[in-house]
């Protein structure tokens, strides 16, 4: 059975043969592999600046945006059945019984560190052919979403991420006026910082909440990115043209920063011009380069007295991935073919190392297993 490894000991990126898995326990269920996604972190982990083979093996098989369909059941599997299309989550729980959060089935909160992430850490990933796994890392996807259900985990940071900003507005008065008989109307503002598949998917999120948006990134408009922007009603603004300041200066108050790029120095400048009360996410996980200079002072004294919040989130929990597997639903309704845009191209799975390695080419671009 082909599989996509990398071998960091020899620093190489092969096409292997693996053993078909088998189901071992009674929750296990056994998925043949349809759609997997490349993203960012693949591509490290294909430069060798991340990733962890499993203890004792020398290759790490890659792969964890996916999904696949379900062809064979263990017998205590209760919510699927052969046939099902499913999302697989990420992230497995660490062995520690202090840990609080993994064993509440929140391993996305692991506070011990000794996690594991198919594909990225420790475990083997989802680009092969047949993978098995416990159901209840399974999310089921409607057929109707068969095209594009390679764009839920993807997603599921953003949603994670805006379950948390409802979290934490619960400590003021933020609902937006939406009483009867009155027109829904936007009452958030927030700027998504970088257009890649991370940062449109986070826009049509916040799109759909009623959230005026504006996507900031770097490349000049007009681009096909921007275009897709003004497709789902937000608004393009390159770095090029507008500073952080002037983006505040004509957006108004910046009720939300969503950070999808790992690019520090332009996600700090924005966050000085963040607003009051206003809560400011980071998701990119940025190379380590040179030290900047920062307004410490500025920054400071904005956290304080527009009683701002900051916070990094990782990876995915439960809820966010239904609340994904819902709104890709709802984008499909709304933007069909902004949605269909997303994904730049299904390719054969020969076709893993110009992908992996070379130039990163248009948005989100997909090894077709079956
Ligand atoms: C994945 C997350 C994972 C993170 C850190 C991301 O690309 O989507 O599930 O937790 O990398 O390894």
């Amino acid at each position: 059975m082909k599989a996509i490894a990398v071998v960091p000991g020899t620093r190489e990126i092969r096409l292997i043969d693996q053993d078909v898995p088998q189901l071992t326990r009674p929750a296990d269920v056994r998925l043949r592999m349809l759609d997997v996604g490349i993203c960012g972190t693949d591509r490290e982990i294909c430069a060798f600046q991340y990733g962890t083979p499993p203890p004792g093996d020398d290759h790490l098989v890659i792969g964890h945006d996916s999904f696949g369909e379900v062809v064979e059941v263990g017998a205590g599997v209760t919510r699927l059945r052969p046939g099902d299309l499913v999302v697989p989550m990420v992230r497995r729980p660490c062995a520690h019984d202090d840990c609080v959060a993994c064993r509440a089935g929140r391993q996305d909160f692991c506070f011990t560190g000794d996690f594991s992430e198919r594909g990225i850490k420790n475990l083997h990933g989802f680009m092969t052919e047949l993978v098995v796994d416990d159901e209840r890392y399974m999310h089921p996807v409607p057929r109707a979403l068969r095209d594009v259900a390679v764009l839920v985990e993807p997603l599921t940071i953003a949603e994670k991420a805006l379950i948390q900003v409802d979290e934490v507005q619960r400590r003021l008065p933020w609902a937006c006026d939406v009483g009867p008989g009155r027109a829904r109307r936007a009452c958030h503002r927030a700027v998504v910082i970088g257009a890649g598949p991370v940062g449109l998917l986070g826009a049509m999120a916040l799109v759909v909440r009623g959230f005026e948006t504006a996507v900031y990134s770097r490349e000049v408009a007009p681009n096909p990115k921007a275009e897709l922007v003004t497709a789902i009603g937000a608004r393009y603004v390159s770095s090029q043209d507008v500073t952080p300041a002037q983006l505040a200066e004509e957006i108004g108050n910046i009720d939300l920063v969503y950070e999808a790029t790992g690019a520090s120095v332009v996600a700090f400048q924005v966050m000085e011009a963040l607003g009051t009360n206003g809560i400011f996410v980071f998701t990119g996980v940025p190379g380590r380069k040179a030290p900047i200079e920062l307004d410490t002072d500025l920054i400071m004294r904005n956290l304080v007295l527009k009683n701002q919040v900051v916070f990094g989130t990782v990876n995915a929990g439960v809820e966010a991935f239904q609340a994904a597997i819902a709104d890709v639903g709802l984008f499909q309704q709304r933007w069909p073919s902004a949605l269909r845009a997303l994904i730049t191209g299904r390719h054969p799975v020969e076709a893993y190392r110009e992908l992996l390695v070379g130039p990163a080419q248009g948005i989100k671009n997909v090894l077709a297993f079956a």
